[in-house]
């Protein structure tokens, strides 16, 4: 049997492991900290329907289609109570046309809604809003996604290890030959060999690929959100190109508003401030007002693995995804790297980079993972 260690236990390499395993390759993955720790775990929680990225018609198609796929493959994982893309000013009825017009290329289902008809489904908007179009979002708790891929490649036989960094490669004649792990729990070092390495470690994607001599170009790139008691049953949105605070998310009990968007050096060092919150609730407040006088529940960061050299804000910057053959990028052969894109299209992203490493391996197995559902989350703490 063919075999694959994937670094990352983010929703990448938690989808990479669920779909190499259905392919039949042996997958070990190792995650330094706890399972989606990274920004998976802090993510916002939107299901795309894809009307956000309509600047870039593939990605919003790629986020809708997605979005299909996902509440078929895990209809208990989402909540699927839809979204509004609200307008309220002069400037956010000019964007209409080119949102409509970009959800119509990207084939995504709109429609308007009287704004006294969304003022009564959801009695928190702003009553001055001018312009409603309600659009297939849905919402999800990250961990459980991230978990749900995992029951179900430990089901087909993968090994999950979480606290399990890699801090090396050995490459040897051109090809990387195994990894060198410490395990922060027991605190002891070992090698680990396999057919192929998988490097979907996010933001942390350029410094893991320097350990074997590769080039992964991402740029880290800090989003900040607050979080307070729920105050929608939608997923609020504001007609806008991406912008800070500009979705107000109903995630399980609260509401969370995001986010920022700063490029960062270091993944690891994702500074917040009293601005960013401030900035968040005076955003959101614009379209629901109750949240001036909401009480802060908590303020949580993390950083975007935005493909490419960023400066700024980053917001311009398309949410493509790469997937990286080293052999043919950089000369260091039996490794790939997969980053970029969303939460919401991290089952297409492993898809590609199943595609490329059973071609690799000599496989012949196509990806199982649009038809295949997903086991509930907690069965990952139940197969063993
Ligand atoms: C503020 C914010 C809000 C967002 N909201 C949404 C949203 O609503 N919907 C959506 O679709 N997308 C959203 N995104 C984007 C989405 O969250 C990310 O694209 C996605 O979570 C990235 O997943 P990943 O697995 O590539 O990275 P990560 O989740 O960061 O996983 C990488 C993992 O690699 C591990 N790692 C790093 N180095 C090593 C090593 N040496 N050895 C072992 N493990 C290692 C890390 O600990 C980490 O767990 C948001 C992003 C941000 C920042």
């Amino acid at each position: 049997m063919r075999s694959a260690i994937v670094i990352g236990g983010g929703v990448v390499g938690a989808a990479v492991a669920h779909d190499l395993s259905l392919r039949g390759v042996k997958v070990t993955l190792l995650e330094r900290d706890s399972i989606a720790y990274g920004t998976s775990g802090r993510t916002h929680g939107l299901l795309h329907s894809g009307c956000r990225y309509v600047k870039t018609p593939s990605v919003a198609r790629e986020c809708y289609m997605e979005n299909l796929i996902m509440r078929r493959i895990g209809p208990d994982l989402f909540e699927t109570n839809g979204g509004y893309f609200v307008g309220i000013t002069d400037e956010d009825l000019e964007y209409a046309e080119e949102f409509l017009n970009g959800c119509e290329a990207a084939g995504i289902p709109v429609r308007e809604v009287k704004p006294e008809l969304a003022i009564e489904r959801e009695p928190n908007l702003n009553p001055r809003v001018r312009k409603v179009f309600e659009v297939p979002d849905a919402t999800f708790d990250p961990l459980k996604v991230v978990l749900s891929f995992l029951a179900t490649a430990k089901k087909n036989g993968a090994e999950v290890r979480p606290f399990n960094e890699v801090i090396g490669f050995k490459v040897k004649d051109g090809e990387v030959s195994s990894v060198e792990v410490f395990d922060r729990i027991s605190e002891k070092r070992y090698r680990l060999s396999a057919d192929v390495y998988v490097n979907a470690t996010g933001p942390w994607a350029g410094l893991v690929a320097k350990m074997f001599g590769g080039r992964v170009s991402v740029t880290p790139t800090i989003g900040v959100m607050v979080s307070i008691r729920r105050v929608s049953t939608r997923v609020i949105n504001r007609l806008n190109p991406p912008s800070d605070g500009d979705i107000v998310l109903p995630q399980r009990r609260l509401s969370v508003i995001g986010t920022t968007s700063k490029a960062v050096r270091d993944p690891d060092l994702l500074p917040k401030s009293r601005e960013d919150v401030e900035l968040l609730l005076r955003r959101g407040a614009e379209m629901l007002p109750l949240i001036s006088r909401e009480e802060v529940k908590a303020v949580y960061v993390s950083a975007r693995p935005l493909v490419g050299e960023v400066k700024g804000s980053g917001r311009e910057v398309s949410r493509e995804f790469s997937v990286i053959d080293h052999e043919a990028a950089d000369g260091v052969g039996r490794v790939v790297s997969v980053v970029g894109g969303k939460f919401t299209t991290a089952r297409l992203m492993a898809e590609k980079a199943g595609d490329l490493i059973v071609k690799k391996l000599g496989m012949d197995a196509p990806s199982k993972t649009k038809e295949v559902g997903l086991l509930p989350h907690y069965e990952y703490f139940e197969v063993s």
